[in-house]
């Protein structure tokens, strides 16, 4: 991660003919949904990112994202750092008519202009890559005397039903559904 900053915005078009890549950093300030979601919103977020001609004119987007975050633990309450990271795979199209004929398996952001945020490319993926619950790693807290399934309850009971997968899979995608509707909305 010895690479420098990268500009905020760019013409996504000129990257895809060029074959262009992208890579370095962009302060998490950039990230405003994402940085809601921290105690801190400091740091940088480490991204590459690179851009080809997609379909029907599109841009194609392909890469990664990582950064470090301060988040609370909610069995001890302390604060604890954490990486998260996540890929990117998507297609910038010019308008929304587009998205239909794009496959399935391709996200999508729908954006009119050719000079773009870049981190609007990669934020709604930031988001589903944080932990629902964050926690320390077992046996990592601070103090050992709480009840974890009782805290757990308590701060979140809206997610009895999944409680068994969280036992072993500590992220999921609270967003996922969330990330669509934003998407539709923006179109
Ligand atoms: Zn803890």
């Amino acid at each position: 991660m010895s690479t420098g900053p990268i500009p905020e915005r760019v013409d996504h078009r000129k990257l895809a003919n060029q074959a262009g890549l992208i890579e370095g950093t962009l302060p998490i300030q950039c990230f405003h949904r994402f940085g809601e979601m921290l105690v801190v919103s400091e740091g940088d977020v480490y991204l590459r990112l690179e851009f080809s001609k997609g379909d029907f004119g599109s841009t194609r987007v392909n890469g990664s994202a990582a950064t470090e975050v301060c988040l609370i633990c909610q069995n001890c309450m302390q604060q604890f750092r954490r990486q998260v990271s996540c890929d990117v795979a998507l297609q910038v199209v010019s308008d929304e008519s587009k998205l239909e004929r794009l496959s399935e398996v391709d996200d999508a952001i729908v954006a009119p202009d050719k000079v773009i945020s870049v981190a609007e490319l990669v934020e709604d993926e930031l988001i589903l890559a944080m932990p629902m619950i964050p926690r320390h790693e077992e046996g990592q807290c601070l103090e050992t005397d709480y009840e974890q399934q009782e805290i757990v309850l308590q701060e979140v009971p809206e997610v009895q039903e999944v409680q068994e997968v969280q036992e072993t899979q500590t992220t999921y995608r609270p967003f996922a559904d969330l990330a669509k509707t934003i998407d539709k909305q923006n179109t």
